[in-house]
């Protein structure tokens, strides 16, 4: 079987990182968090004061080196796993993602890193997670998930995780700033976030981890049967 690609796309606190992460594992596959490239290139372009301009915005994007391994996450030289954690390089997150010019390098960047991958031989799959994985950076994914929950669940989840890592926030603000972060990754003219048409509809509103694991498993487990 050739090398499987696994796209989960989806908005804001719907657990994709968690579950994508632990199907990954599963799998034995490389997992890849889409939304730490923006992350990371957010939190360079608030440290750098970059303008908006085109040709700074593309100097920006070639020159950020991301390394992601071992739980860690690396800009360039720094070590940025929490900084790019926080709410203000959310915000920064979905405001530099709608640049085109920032979407066509992290396209490249993830189209590369999964072929570096499937070229090495050192995985036999990857899941990716984002927002537009199945829609435009691999249209041609074995299979694809969407994963969305009600927006008060989410902004609950984000909320109660901002405060166990001891951040002073307040349920209301988190709530907005989701509803804004989703109406821009949604409404923006470049890849916006919609289920691809033949993407698996997944709603974690009322699901435990495992029940989302266990059915997102059983459409990979067809996926291996039907070869
Ligand atoms: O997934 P996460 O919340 O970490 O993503 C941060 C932001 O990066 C999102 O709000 C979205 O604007 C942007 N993003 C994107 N395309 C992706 C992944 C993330 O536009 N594939």
């Amino acid at each position: 079987m050739s090398f499987i690609i696994i796209a989960i796309d989806g908005p804001s606190g719907v657990g994709k990182s968690t579950i994508a992460r632990k199907l990954a594992a599963e799998l034995s596959y490389l997992y890849v968090d889409t939304g730490a490239m923006f992350r990371c290139l957010a939190w360079r372009w608030q440290q750098l004061d970059c303008p908006e301009d085109d040709d700074a915005l593309r100097n920006l994007g070639l020159q950020t080196r991301i390394k992601m391994a071992s739980n860690q996450i690396w800009c360039n030289s720094t070590e940025v796993t929490e900084l790019i954690r926080s709410e203000q390089v959310s915000t920064l997150s979905s405001q530099i993602s709608k640049f085109p010019v920032i979407r066509d390098i992290m396209k490249q960047k993830q189209r590369e890193l999964i072929e570096d991958v499937r070229n090495s031989g050192s995985f036999s799959g990857a899941v990716l997670e984002g927002r537009d994985i199945g829609t435009v950076i691999f249209p041609n994914a074995d299979i694809k998930f969407f994963v969305d929950a009600d927006p008060e669940i989410r902004a609950q989840r984000r909320f109660d995780q901002l405060r166990q890592k001891g951040e002073e926030v307040e349920f209301d603000i988190i709530l907005e700033a989701l509803r804004e972060r989703d109406a821009k990754d949604r409404n923006r003219s470049i890849a916006p976030l919609v289920p691809a048409e033949d993407s698996i509809l997944v709603d974690t509103s009322n699901m435990e981890e495992q029940q989302v694991l266990n059915n997102m498993l059983q459409h990979i487990c067809l996926l291996y049967t039907s070869d």
